[in-house]
């Protein structure tokens, strides 16, 4: 019997499995994964930005965990030899409605406790010749790392103190009883535990339901699609840049991004996926299409969004409608420097009437705790989200 065992082989489920390893030296700890590799779904397939918590709301705990994720993120990845790099982002509006919803974010910022620096359009222009808005925020702390890189090395580490992890496994039963939890494999092996840890990431829900916890959402997947600039682009921009999000929406709006490996990538888009681990255009699954839609919170969600819906689609298909989101900012990109770049799909978590859950979620039973909801910046706040994890499980 194990002491603990963690489901989930992203970042927030190795971050959680070395931490406790190294809380409890002499536990028995097994992290399981059933993919062949970590960080093969949401946490290697992101934008790879150390976020530094400026959009998210104060208080919560999005934002206490994504500033003190940048340190953490930081010291970790300079320790542990994984490329970071913090270059720095600015946030530029481009027209009058864009520009007040940014000086509210400028004080959302102070709020937050981030040092931002406001610039003029001249000045942006100084610090970014090939960019053009009428202001922007300029973030110091933001940066880019490698997150599978980082997830590999924790998973080594977790290793190294004695951790054990077992790849190529797909936990399909989970049994709590008052003395234990029953974990049963796909390949008809059963694990036992004295506590479970669950970070599933796009499959949060069907792990709490396979436990019979009593939950009130379900994940929506969407599919974020990126291009990839040329590698004689590769110099167009010296940070990373983003659009002004639309406060109602939650996402952040198709950015620039410098990548760690030197590419610079444009994305993501927001399109509603079929199949919740499917990276491909025609990626569809009849299991997860038909949960999605007999979901009274899908429907809900997407009367809301309807419009927001359509312009994703469409700018899908029409790539020239995707140049324009980024044309707005950056001219000087043209059709032919979008290049085919892999794809992601985002965990949404989905209440019943159609409301996205916008924090950091979990939820508990005597001897299991579940994380439903790790949206971005997850990977940014990985090290503080699972140290919480462990004072929740270790009751600390
Ligand atoms: C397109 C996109 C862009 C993003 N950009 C950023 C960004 O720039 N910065 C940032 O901070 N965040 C970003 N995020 C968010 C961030 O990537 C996620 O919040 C984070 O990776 C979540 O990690 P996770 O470990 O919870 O999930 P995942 O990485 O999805 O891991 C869950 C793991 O559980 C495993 N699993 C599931 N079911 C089972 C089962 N039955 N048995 C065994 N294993 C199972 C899966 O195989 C998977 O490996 C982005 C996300 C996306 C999709």
């Amino acid at each position: 019997m194990h002491d603990y065992v963690v489901i989930g082989g992203g970042i927030i489920g190795v971050s959680t499995a070395w931490q406790l390893q190294q809380r409890r030296p002499n536990s028995s700890i097994l992290l399981i994964e059933k993919e062949s590799e970590f960080a093969q779904h949401q946490s290697g397939r992101n934008s790879g930005v150390v976020h530094a918590g400026i959009y998210y709301m104060p208080g919560s705990l999005k934002a206490r965990f994504c500033k003190l994720g940048v340190e953490k993120t930081m010291s970790f990845c300079r320790e542990n030899n994984v490329a970071i790099e913090q270059c720095g982002k600015l946030i530029v509006a481009t027209n009058k409605v864009e520009h007040e919803r940014m000086l509210a974010l400028y004080d959302r910022a102070s709020e937050n406790g981030l040092e931002v620096e406001l610039l003029s359009s001249a000045m942006l222009k100084a610090r970014e010749p090939n960019v053009e808005g009428s202001g922007a925020i300029f973030l110091r702390t933001t940066g880019i790392v490698d997150y599978p890189d980082m997830t590999r090395k924790m998973a080594t580490a977790f290793c190294d103190l004695g951790g054990q992890a077992r790849l190529n496994s797909t936990v399909v039963g989970i049994n709590e009883t008052d003395n234990m939890v029953d974990i049963r494999l796909a390949d008809g092996a059963h694990i036992e535990a004295k506590h479970l840890v669950v970070c599933a990431g796009l499959m949060a829900d069907r792990l709490a339901i396979m436990q019979g916890l009593d939950i009130d959402f379900q994940i929506i997947p969407y599919r974020g699609e990126y291009y990839q600039l040329p590698p004689d682009k590769n110099n167009i921009v010296k940070h990373l840049i983003y659009p002004v999000p639309n406060p109602l929406l939650p996402f952040l709006g198709i950015h620039l991004t410098r990548m760690i490996d030197g590419s610079v990538t444009i994305g993501p888009n927001a399109l509603q996926g079929y199949k919740r681990e499917g990276y491909g255009r025609l990626n569809f699954s009849v299991v997860d299409t038909l949960a999605m839609m007999s979901f009274p919170g899908f429907w809900n969600a997407l009367r809301k969004n309807l419009r927001f819906g359509l312009r994703e689609l469409w700018n899908s298909i029409w790539k020239y409608g995707y140049l324009k989101q980024v044309n707005k900012y950056c001219p000087s990109i043209t059709i032919g420097d979008l290049k085919p770049y892999r794809t992601g799909v985002r965990a949404m978590a989905v209440r019943r009437d159609g409301s996205l859950i916008d924090d950091f979620l979990t939820i508990d039973s005597p001897r299991t705790l579940h994380v439903c909801n790790a949206p971005s910046p997850a990977a940014t706040s990985a090290i503080p989200i699972g140290d919480h994890i462990c004072d929740k499980i270790l009751r600390e």
